[in-house]
């Protein structure tokens, strides 16, 4: 059936995978990596005709003055500087008057030199880059296809993209090597890598494992004995290390392998980062996480889906022009069709894609609905929602702890900021609250006994928690 063009939204996010999964490293938490086995046979290079059709759809469909064009992949400047000169082209014959496009590209930086960043910086992209902190937490999973560190290469493509005075922000993924050190992670994006803008991804990858297979590989029951494992339990050794061993990798399983943040890391880590945020760099450094928590702590819409009441707005074409409902659902069951076969605004409109987003609000369990943070949270992402709530509902998120606690915690501050925001103020006068707060705190810190409880309010005695010599 035919959408009629007012149901047709007006705008929306797209990620085109010119190389499909292909990929030049061999992080080993990418679940993408093993997309490649959906197009067997498949050489994983946008065809001109594709580009083409993908470039004219995009800004025909859009009804808004500015357009994205996001590449993504697998590693998008596997296909060479022509591909992209060839897409600015193609932008200017079917850019409408008046339409302004902005390009984005998300790259592990390896191959940038100085032409991709003269050609970057000639056409105004913005480069994400993506980097998990100082070199061992780096290179603990982001390796290439020998096994060898990254770290090296990355920062020497982010030293050319400096060199020319490319836009560019950072994509950091949490797990198992970096998520306990929130300090040093955020300072080295700041100060090494001069980040102005930092995106964290929790990585979560799941498995399904039956529990006497589990029993059998991490050795803590013996083999045979009947195990109870719940939701969300982490298998250790994780069972895939790299794209030759790892099976077409999909939303499914209730197990997460052992490179995986939990959800208690996650809360601790973003309260470290916030932390450290809040006493110095409030409007100077953006943190994608909190910028999303003061629109909807202010009640403006966050500009993130997981963060947002439904999604659906954010889709994933893959190399031969197939729509999926989304980057992390790009398996069989979630491919709207070929925009070669179908415009991909009537894919995007299609009944099949309303109920994907729609579903993230339906299916909340109640614990949801009755949570006293949801406004910030709106149940996260839905492929993450995979354990029971403590009243037994099936589709909690993972991460739900960690949310709780870091919403919680940022309450106060964020109030602050948007009742900020609504007087025309700057939120960044919320550091002042902090500095004065901090030195009262040194004062009491200075006049306390070691017996007395700690004036940071933790319910310890001084000397076991800041009165600790
Ligand atoms: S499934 Fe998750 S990542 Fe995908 S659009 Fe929905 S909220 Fe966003
Ligand atoms: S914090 Fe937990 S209970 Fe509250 S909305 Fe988020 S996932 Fe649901």
């Amino acid at each position: 059936m035919m959408t009629s063009p007012i149901d047709f939204p007006p705008a929306f996010h797209l990620l085109a995978k010119p190389t499909g999964a292909t990929c030049n490293l061999d992080c080993a938490y990418c679940f993408f990596l093993s997309k490649e086995m959906l197009y067997p046979g498949s050489r994983f290079r946008m065809a001109d005709a594709m580009l083409e059709r993908y470039i004219q759809q995009l800004l025909e469909a859009h009804q808004t003055p500015q357009v994205q064009v996001a590449w993504q992949g697998g590693e998008p400047t596997l296909m060479g500087l022509d591909f992209f000169q060839r897409s600015i082209e193609l932008v200017e014959r079917y850019r409408k008057p008046g339409t302004t496009v902005e390009y984005t590209i998300q790259t592990n930086g390896a191959l940038i030199d100085d032409a991709w960043a003269a050609f970057f910086k000639a056409h105004n992209f913005l480069v994400g880059i993506s980097i998990d902190g100082p070199q061992p937490m780096h290179d603990a999973y982001r390796v290439d296809k020998g096994g060898a560190p990254t770290f090296d290469k990355v920062m020497r493509g982010l030293a050319f993209l400096q060199k020319h005075g490319v836009e560019y922000n950072t994509l950091t993924t949490l797990h198992h090597a970096n998520a306990d050190h929130p300090a040093d992670v955020y300072r080295f994006l700041r100060d090494e890598c001069g980040s102005r803008f930092q995106q964290f991804i929790p990585i979560i990858e799941r498995l399904p494992v039956d529990p006497i297979t589990q029993s059998l590989r991490d050795g803590s029951q013996s083999p045979g004995s009947s195990v109870t494992l719940s939701p969300g339990h982490l298998v250790t050794p994780s069972p895939w290390t790299s794209w030759r061993d790892r099976p077409l990798y999909t939303q499914q399983g209730g197990y997460v392998t052992d490179r995986s943040v939990t959800a208690e890391q996650y809360g601790r880590f973003l309260i470290g980062v916030f932390e450290q945020w809040v006493r110095r760099d409030v409007g100077t450094v953006y943190v994608q996480m909190f910028d999303v928590a003061l629109a909807n702590w202010f009640g403006e819409p966050s500009g993130l889906c997981v963060h947002s009441k439904t999604c659906g707005l954010a889709l994933a074409l893959e190399h031969n022009g197939d729509l999926y409902s989304c980057d992390h659902y790009v398996e069989p069951a979630y491919r709207l069709g070929n925009i070669a076969e179908t415009p991909m605004i009537e894919l995007i409109a299609s009944p099949q894609q309303q109920k994907f987003g729609q579903d993230k609000f339906d299916a909340l369990p109640r614990y949801c609905q009755e949570c006293e943070v949801r406004f910030a949270c709106h149940g996260g992402c839905p492929k993450d929602r995979f354990i029971l709530t403590p009243d037994g509902e099936p589709e909690l998120n993972y991460l739900c702890a960690g949310y709780k606690r870091f919403f919680h915690h940022i309450d106060q501050p964020m109030r602050f900021m948007a009742e900020a925001l609504r007087r025309g103020r700057a939120p960044a006068e919320i550091m002042q609250v902090y500095a004065r707060r901090d030195a009262a705190l040194q004062q009491a810190f200075a006049a306390a006994s070691r017996n007395d409880p700690c004036p940071c309010g933790s319910g310890k005695k001084f000397k076991q928690c800041h009165g600790r010599s």
